[in-house]
C-alpha cells in the first residue's frame, strides 16, 4: 500500500509543476499543450485512485469514485490546473492533487460513502489566455453562453477551435453544465496567496467568502500647460489630483474593517517633465466579503472622487468595468470544517478570500466551502511560492476527515 500523505501530494505537485509552456519556468495555459498533458496526469493519478474518469465538453478532468450505488449524488472536490505566467506550483494545482489523495487513501481501505465524490481539474481560472474566465466552472454551473467560445487569444485562435483540436465537442457544452441534484455541494482547498495564515503561524484557515470585487476605469481630465510658464495657482493638473484621489482610496482601505482598495493602473498624459499632466487614466479594484459595506464604501469613493475634481477643477469619467458579488461559503460546510479542524487539534481561523476562485462560479448553484493551506510569507503567482509538506499533510487530514464525518442530513436540514 503506497503512503498517501503530505510527502506523496508534495511530489505530485512537483511532477505536475514540469508541465509547462516555457522551458525553465511553470506556465500552463488554458487549452495549450501543457495543459493537455497536465489533463492527462491528473487523470492517470484519478484512475490509480479508483476514479473512473471523463473529460467534459470544456476540458475539465472530471474524476469520479463511486457511492454504495450507482448515481449518488456527489460531493465535489475541485480547483484549477491552469497557472499564471512564471506561476508557483501550487496555486490551483495543490487543491485538485489533494482531493486525488483523499480519494486514494478511501480506495486503498475500499472505503465508499453514500455519496460519490467527484474530483474535478478546472481550466481558465486564471483569465491569462483569453479574454475569459472560470470557464470550467462556469460551464459546471450552467452559466456558460455558448458565445463566449468564440473569444480569441492574442493569436487569433478561439476557444472552440481549440476545444475542437482537442477532440472535444464545443457544441455539447449543455452536457458539461451539472444540474444541482448530481452534487451534494462543491468544497476547495487551495493556498491562501496572502500573509494572514503565515504571520498568525496556523496552517489552515476556514474561508468565510470569497470577496466581492467592484474595478473602476476613471479618467480625470485637466488642462496640460507649460511646466515653467503656468503658475501653480492656474493649474488644472490631473497628475496632482490624481496623486489626491490615490490616497483617499488608502485611506478609505484603512478606514474600513475588511476592505482593500487598490489603485493598481496608472497613465499620464502626455508624459513629459516639463509638462503638467492634461490627463490621469487610473483604476481603482475595492474588495469585500460583505456587499453591502463594499457598495457603502463605493457610494462614499464616489462622493471622494467628486469632491477632489470639482475643487481641482478637472473633469471626471468614472466606469465600473467590473462587479462581482460577493460569495460566501456555506456556514453549515464551514461547522463541519471547524469540527475536523478541532477534531485534527489544529486552531480553527476564519477568513475572508481576497482572491477569486472557481468556488465563486459554483456558489449558488452547490453549498460551497473553501478551506485554505498557508503559503510562506503569502508570496503567490510567483515562482517563489511554496507551502511546507507538514501543511500538505494535515491539509489532506482535514480533508479526509471531513469526507468521511459529510453528513447529509445537515445539508438536507439547510436546503
Ligand atoms: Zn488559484
Amino acid at each position: 500500500m503506497t503512503m498517501i500523505n503530505g510527502d506523496w501530494v508534495m511530489a505530485r505537485v512537483a511532477e505536475l509543476a514540469k508541465l509547462s509552456d516555457e522551458e525553465g519556468r511553470l506556465t500552463r495555459l488554458f487549452l495549450s499543450p501543457a495543459h493537455q498533458r497536465g489533463c492527462a496526469q491528473v487523470g492517470d493519478w484519478m484512475r490509480a485512485a479508483g476514479m473512473h474518469v471523463r473529460q467534459d465538453a470544456i476540458a475539465n478532468v472530471i474524476g469520479r469514485y463511486e457511492g454504495h450505488g450507482p448515481h449518488a449524488p456527489a460531493l465535489i472536490i475541485g480547483s484549477h490546473i491552469d497557472t499564471v505566467r512564471d506561476a508557483g506550483w501550487y496555486d490551483g494545482n495543490l487543491g485538485v492533487i489533494l482531493g486525488i489523495a483523499a480519494v486514494r487513501r478511501l480506495h486503498e481501505t475500499g472505503t465508499h460513502f453514500p455519496f460519490a465524490i467527484e474530483v474535478i481539474a478546472f481550466g481558465d481560472e486564471e483569465n491569462l489566455r483569453f479574454p475569459t474566465s472560470l470557464l470550467g466552472s462556469c460551464a459546471l454551473a450552467g452559466k456558460l453562453t455558448p458565445g463566449e467560445l468564440d473569444a480569441k487569444d492574442v493569436s487569433g485562435i478561439s476557444v472552440r477551435e481549440e476545444l475542437m483540436r482537442w477532440g472535444l465537442d464545443p457544441n455539447s457544452l449543455a452536457d458539461a453544465a451539472r444540474p444541482k441534484t448530481d452534487a451534494l455541494a462543491y468544497i476547495e482547498v487551495h493556498i491562501e496567496q496572502g500573509p494572514v495564515l503565515d504571520r498568525a503561524d496556523l496552517p489552515l484557515g476556514i474561508v468565510t467568502a470569497i470577496n466581492g470585487a467592484t474595478r473602476w476605469r476613471v479618467t480625470l481630465t485637466g488642462m496640460a500647460g507649460h511646466a515653467g510658464t503656468v503658475p501653480m495657482t492656474m493649474r488644472q493638473d490631473a497628475l496632482a489630483g490624481f496623486a489626491e484621489i490615490t490616497l483617499a482610496v488608502e485611506a478609505l482601505g484603512n478606514s474600513v474593517p475588511g476592505l482593500v482598495a487598490t489603485v493598481g493602473q496608472v497613465s499620464a498624459r502626455p508624459g513629459a517633465a516639463n509638462v503638467i499632466a492634461g490627463q490621469v487614466l487610473f483604476t481603482i479594484d475595492t474588495r469585500h466579503s460583505d456587499d453591502d459595506i463594499r457598495r457603502t464604501a463605493l457610494d462614499q469613493l464616489d462622493g471622494l472622487l467628486k469632491d477632489i475634481a470639482s475643487r481641482r477643477q478637472l473633469i471626471l469619467a468614472v466606469e465600473r468595468y467590473y462587479d462581482a458579488p460577493a460569495a460566501p461559503c456555506d456556514r453549515h460546510l464551514q461547522k463541519a470544517w471547524a469540527d475536523s479542524l478541532i477534531r485534527l487539534g489544529i486552531t480553527v481561523h476564519h477568513l475572508a478570500s481576497g482572491a477569486g476562485h472557481d468556488a465563486m462560479a459554483l456558489a449558488g448553484h452547490w453549498p460551497m466551502a473553501m478551506l485554505f493551506v498557508r503559503c510562506d510569507k503569502g508570496i503567490s503567482h510567483n515562482p517563489r511560492e511554496s507551502i511546507l509538506a507538514a501543511d500538505a499533510d494535515l491539509a489532506l487530514s482535514v480533508l479526509c476527515d471531513f469526507i468521511s464525518h459529510f453528513d447529509l442530513a445537515e445539508l438536507d436540514r439547510d436546503s
